[in-house]
């Protein structure tokens, strides 16, 4: 990658970390909560899924910036999707970050500026707690507080 695409990249990162996308709870929204003990980022993911298509995706939480940018672009990612499109992106964004270092990332548009993390496997965590607790409520019924551990 250059040099002023990496710096591209962080500046995406640093803005959405400095002001989060969607940063709220839905009221009446199904809200799941993630939690990375590794890094002590906390997120609650609010969604609001109607016929099947998620009306309207927020969050709020704490973390350090790549769980925030992350969460803050998975906002803006998902909303409008159909559920089963929103999970064929979370499969696409977890694969893009647990990919080789040698393989070119996939394309993602503006989410692969978090393809970087992929060098720093605690990051990974960081990077995908919101997409987790999104799948959860994409999956049906959370329950637990998901983990990534
Ligand atoms: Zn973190």
């Amino acid at each position: 990658m250059s040099d002023q695409l990496q710096e591209l990249y962080q500046e995406v990162i640093l803005d959405h970390n400095r002001r989060p996308r969607n940063f709220r709870l839905i009221a009446g929204g199904v809200t799941q909560e993630g939690y990375n003990p590794l890094c002590g980022d906390r997120v609650l993911v609010s969604m609001n899924i109607e016929d099947g298509i998620v009306r309207d995706v927020a969050f709020e939480g704490q973390g350090c910036a790549i769980a925030k940018a992350s969460a803050s672009l998975m906002t803006e990612a998902l909303k409008g999707l159909t559920v089963a499109e929103a999970q064929e992106r979370f499969a696409q964004f977890q694969s893009m970050v647990t990919s080789a270092h040698d393989e070119p990332p996939a394309d993602l548009g503006k989410l692969s500026v978090l393809a970087g993390v992929r060098e720093f496997p605690t990051r990974v965590k960081c990077a995908s707690l919101a997409w987790h607790a999104a799948k959860a409520v994409l999956d049906g019924a959370p329950a637990a507080p998901v983990s990534t551990e």
